[in-house]
């Protein structure tokens, strides 16, 4: 599914010049997968808005006991510490941003989150103004074949 959105994702990243690197554990996912889909592509889709050309989306999923952790990470432009808590919130979006992307409804983080805690996980953020973001989600899982 990981490798799926960044198939998808592709164009867009050779268009702006951005790296992406991709370490994944062979992993299933427990859960909706149009839905969880739909967590990675805004995600993923999130870091290539905010990352200028150059830049480097880093995508890991690793299993850790019972659950599967996933990480976006980028080195964009970041996120202030002060809203970082209403980045969740429905419409909300920073405002540096909200005028460089028009096309950006601040919807995308409020469903993910609400996916995620459907599915019995959990998503968080780290960000530093001028150095980048990561989102890393936790999720039920099992390995691959078992
Ligand atoms: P939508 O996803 O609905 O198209 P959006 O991407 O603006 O619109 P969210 O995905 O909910 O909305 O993100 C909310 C806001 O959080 C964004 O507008 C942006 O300001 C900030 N943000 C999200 N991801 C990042 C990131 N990786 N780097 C910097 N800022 C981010
Ligand atoms: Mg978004």
């Amino acid at each position: 599914q990981l490798r799926q959105v960044i198939q998808i994702m592709e164009w867009h990243l050779t268009e702006k010049e951005l790296a992406v690197r991709l370490h994944a554990a062979e992993i299933t996912l427990l859960g909706d997968s149009n839905l969880l889909y739909q967590v990675w592509m805004n995600l993923v889709t999130n870091a290539v808005k905010y990352t200028p050309a150059g830049g480097t989306i880093s995508i890991a999923a690793l299993v850790e006991g019972q659950q599967c952790i996933v990480t976006v990470t980028d080195n964009g432009t970041g996120i202030p510490a002060e809203q970082l808590p209403m980045i969740f919130d429905r419409f909300y979006k920073v405002d540096q941003a909200r005028s460089r992307e028009r096309n950006s409804s601040g919807l995308g983080l409020a469903i993910a989150q609400k996916i995620i805690h459907a599915h019995n996980g959990t998503i968080e953020v780290t960000s530093t103004v001028g150095e980048g973001t990561t989102f890393t989600v936790t999720l039920p899982c099992r390995p691959a074949n078992i």
